[in-house]
This record gives structure tokens, C-alpha cells and sequence, in this order.
């Protein structure tokens, strides 16, 4: 398939500065540690891919991937922060949060080994092993199909990164079978994250390539820059710059055609 059909969803690397303070309950290291999480993610909420900075603002909340009512070390756990929108946040990720109980004697291997405490703080950027390990108990839970962010998941059979595609003339998010082979339980994890964030329910999933590729068309072929909604219409428009015109108008003619029922 064209590599503008099948667009793959990056993993979000966060490049956290030596000489500034990050943090969750300090306003300023929360503005610090947002301001950089936005940097990597392009502005975009890391679970939905929806636009959270816009027009300079920041809409986006920081998210315990490894919820904070688990461990007081993990409140102030850089690494374990992403940021993500209010319904993804505050709604989706939730679903189910009370019953996950990540075993106890994970969570008491983890309160002993991290170096992160609360009050004297060792500013780790880097997941510890500790908290890489709590991450593995956290995955084995029934109901906790997540890929966290901004730590990513990796598969335990495959060792690959569990991650997504999208495919535009399905406007489907897909396991990342392009890149990556997957067993059938990572295939399934994956496709519970889906699920979970509603990437393809008719309800909540992205119209924002539809609205863009109708623009090329009625403009004959631009590729106009702005600050997309979601980050689907910016991985798509890095493919077609290259382009000319005429191809974008094809391109974009056969994507509307196929998609313009499910719109
Ligand atoms: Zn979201
Ligand atoms: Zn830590």
C-alpha cells in the first residue's frame, strides 16, 4: 500500500532539559514539564492524537500513566507523566481504574526500590527499572490494555513496540502491522487500546482528514500549512508535500470517494 494510505502513529520522545525542573505539583515545574511533553507529542493529545495546544494556549493535562493513587512515588514520577486531553484523561483512561489493583507485592517491590521520593526528590527522567518493572506488573492486569504514554509499551512476546497505524481509506487506527509483527495477544492488547480511547467510534474518531483532503481537492492540488486539529492530517500532509499538485488531487480524489460515506 502507499505509504500516504497506511500513515504510522511515532512514539512520542520526550527530551526533558538537565537544567529545568519538572514536576507535577509546582506550578511552575508542571508548566515546564507540559511545555515539554507538548514539544514531543506536536501538541497533540498522546492517547486521542486531538489537538490540546491551540493558539498558544495549553489544553492538555498531565496524565499518571501508572495511576498516582497507587503510590505516592509515582505523583512526582516524571516519566510516568504524559499529557493527554480531558476526555482521555479525566473519561477513557478511567474506565475500569478502581478495579485494576496492581499486585501487591509488585507495588511493595516498587515503593522499595525507587529512588523517587516525594519530598527528596531524585529528578529521574529516565524510567528507573523499578518503574519499568511496575509497568510490567501493570500491563499483566486484566482491563489495563493501555500503551502508557510517554513510556510506550512493548510487547513481552514479540519485544516489538506496541503501536498503531492508520489506515486512511478505512479511516481505521490499526495495530502497526506495517512495521511490526505482532502475536496474537499483543495484537489484541493493541486493539483494546483502540477500543478503549474510541479511535474508530463513529461518535468521537477523527473527521479531520476528510475536512483536509477536501481542501486539496477544492484548491486544486495545495497542501496548505496550518495547525492541524490532528495529528493523522499532519503525519498525511508530510507524505503528500513531496508531491505535485496533480498527484495531490488524485490522491486526495480517490481518499474522498472512498471515504466520504463513513463521513
Ligand atoms: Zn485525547
Ligand atoms: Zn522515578
Amino acid at each position: 500500500m502507499e505509504n500516504y494510505l497506511c500513515l504510522d502513529i511515532p512514539g512520542f520522545h520526550v527530551s526533558y532539559k538537565r537544567w529545568k525542573k519538572y514536576g507535577y505539583i509546582k506550578a511552575e515545574e508542571k508548566e515546564n514539564l507540559k511545555e515539554a511533553l507538548s514539544l514531543a507529542s506536536g501538541g497533540f493529545c498522546m492517547y486521542c492524537y486531538s489537538r490540546v495546544e491551540v493558539d498558544r494556549k495549553q489544553h492538555g493535562q498531565l496524565e499518571h500513566a501508572i495511576e498516582k493513587n497507587n503510590s505516592d512515588k509515582l505523583v512526582e514520577c516524571i516519566p510516568n507523566i504524559g499529557l493527554a486531553c480531558s476526555d482521555c484523561n479525566s473519561r477513557f483512561k478511567r474506565i475500569g481504574e478502581r478495579k485494576r489493583k496492581i499486585a501487591a507485592g509488585a507495588l511493595s517491590q516498587f515503593e522499595e526500590k525507587s529512588r523517587c521520593e516525594v519530598k527528596q526528590r531524585k529528578q529521574c527522567t529516565v524510567a528507573c527499572r523499578a518503574l519499568r518493572e511496575l509497568q510490567a506488573a501493570y500491563h499483566k492486569m486484566p482491563g489495563a490494555e493501555i500503551i502508557l504514554q510517554p513510556m510506550g509499551a512493548t510487547g513481552r512476546c514479540s519485544e516489538e513496540p506496541l503501536a498503531l497505524q492508520y489506515n486512511v481509506l478505512k479511516m481505521e487506527f490499526q495495530p502497526n502491522t506495517n512495521q511490526y509483527t505482532y502475536s496474537e495477544e499483543e495484537f489484541s492488547f493493541i486493539q483494546q487500546h483502540i477500543l478503549r480511547f474510541h479511535l474508530n467510534d463513529p461518535r468521537y474518531r477523527t473527521k479531520q482528514l476528510a475536512d483536509f483532503v477536501k481542501i486539496v481537492i477544492d484548491s486544486g492540488g495545495n497542501c496548505p500549512q496550518y495547525d492541524y486539529n490532528n495529528l493523522i492530517v499532519k503525519l498525511f500532509a508530510d507524505k503528500i508535500r513531496e508531491k505535485t499538485a496533480e498527484e495531490r488531487v488524485a490522491i486526495c480524489s480517490r481518499i474522498y470517494s472512498a471515504i466520504f460515506l463513513k463521513i
